[in-house]
């Protein structure tokens, strides 16, 4: 999972940030890779708890798509 626009010379950086499905509560190895610069603001930050609240696992996301 990539957030936010990394310059294709940017460093990237990778996380590993535990993420809970918002459906199941299943937690789900989360692996998010950002640039260095843009990990270090506060958009990052704001990005990332959204991405969190809004996280569904695979299993949930294939349930919802069939409804
Ligand atoms: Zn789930």
């Amino acid at each position: 999972m990539i957030l936010g626009e990394i310059g294709e010379d940017e460093k990237r950086v990778k996380f590993n940030v535990p993420i809970h499905c918002t459906e199941c509560k299943r937690s789900v190895p989360g692996r998010i890779i950002s640039g260095e610069e843009y990990s270090q603001t506060k958009a990052f930050e704001i990005e990332l708890e959204h991405f969190k609240k809004n996280y569904l696992c695979g299993i949930c996301r294939d349930k919802r798509r069939r409804k």
